[in-house]
């Protein structure tokens, strides 16, 4: 940051914040954006063992940890983020710099070798990566993105890291439900958010864009990439949404506006316990009752070693 005066946070997004959290809650939640994290990474079973590559990593002056309740992630200290980047097992895709968070959401998916999946918000690749690692490579997984940049560096990153399995769309989410319905297993909507998880007070960049607008905006899109993905899973199997915004209007306001729109057609359904500091979703808001099983989301609160997350797995009934 440079030598000018500090830009505090929006002061309409930490009201919203306030007025979403338990007030036992909030200032841990407000203190997190100053917070300065251990960076996370995922070992990339399609190239190596854990073992082999928390060894070499050791060899070359690094301390990973691992990561309890989260396969194959460890953690090293901020001040050995460089050293990892630039460490051989990145260069060569054994080791994916990852958020710890955002391992969350393959592992309440759950995909399994064999199955059709389909990760409908895709790049840069951390979580279509993780999806292939835990299918072994084994059976469908589409990928949708459709910037072009992005999609190009997710390309790149799944060749890196030998996800063979995966078939890339440079495409909108929006259409995919329409061209392919009723035919995947499993979706995964990582859906693009106001990023709010990804605010640091260390970077005001960070939310210099953030407004009230944006974050409606946003719901607008991801309303219709959710129901493109309840229209392209089979009837029987499930959708995850996530994102990585705190805004309940991007969250439980999106699940509920789906909920409610497809009526006896969909299902929300409990999320597992998961390896981190978790809410249950809201089930209502500045007023507004939510559709019955919003509840049954999880808010992933951010702490010291991870950011803040949404879940909500909805169920397409057949
Ligand atoms: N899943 C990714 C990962 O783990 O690396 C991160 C996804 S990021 C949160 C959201 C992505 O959705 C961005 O790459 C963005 O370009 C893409 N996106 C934006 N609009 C979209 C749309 N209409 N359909 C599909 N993807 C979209």
């Amino acid at each position: 940051m440079s030598g000018a005066e500090a830009q505090p946070l929006p002061t309409a997004f930490v009201d919203r914040l306030r007025a979403s959290l338990p007030a036992d809650r909030f200032e841990a939640v407000l203190a997190s954006f100053g917070t300065v994290k251990p960076t996370s990474f995922r070992v990339n079973t399609l190239k190596a063992a854990d073992d082999e590559v928390v060894e070499q990593l050791k060899a070359e002056g690094l301390s990973p940890s691992d990561v309890p309740g989260v396969p194959h992630a460890f953690v090293v200290p901020d001040a050995q983020r460089r050293a990892l980047t630039e460490s051989r097992a990145v260069a060569d895709g054994r080791v994916y710099i990852q958020g710890i968070a955002s391992m969350l959401a393959p592992l309440v998916l759950d995909p399994q070798p064999g199955e059709a999946v389909l990760d409908l918000c895709a790049a840069p690749g951390g979580k279509t990566l993780m999806l292939a690692a835990m299918m072994a490579n084994t059976g469908i997984l589409n990928a949708v993105e459709p910037g072009r940049t992005r999609f190009f560096k997710l390309k790149a990153n799944l060749e890196r890291g030998g996800a063979t399995m995966v078939k890339t769309y440079l495409t909108d989410g929006r259409s995919v439900g329409r061209k392919t319905p009723d035919r995947f297993d499993k979706v995964l909507v990582d859906a693009p958010c106001a990023g709010e998880a990804m605010f640091t007070t260390r970077d005001p960049a960070s939310y210099a864009d953030w407004s009230e607008k944006k974050v409606e905006r946003c719901a607008r899109v991801q309303k219709a990439l959710l129901c493109a993905a309840l229209a392209a899973v089979k009837p029987g199997g499930s959708v995850l949404y996530c994102t990585c915004s705190l805004s309940v209007s991007e969250n439980e306001g999106v699940v509920s506006h789906t909920l409610g729109k497809l009526g006896d057609r969909v299902a929300a359904e409990p999320v597992a316990d998961l390896p981190a500091a978790t809410l249950p979703a809201l089930t209502g808001w500045r007023g507004k009752v939510f559709e019955s099983g919003v509840g049954h989301g999880v808010r992933v609160l951010p702490n010291a070693t991870h950011d803040a997350f949404f879940l909500a797995r909805l169920r397409r009934l057949a």
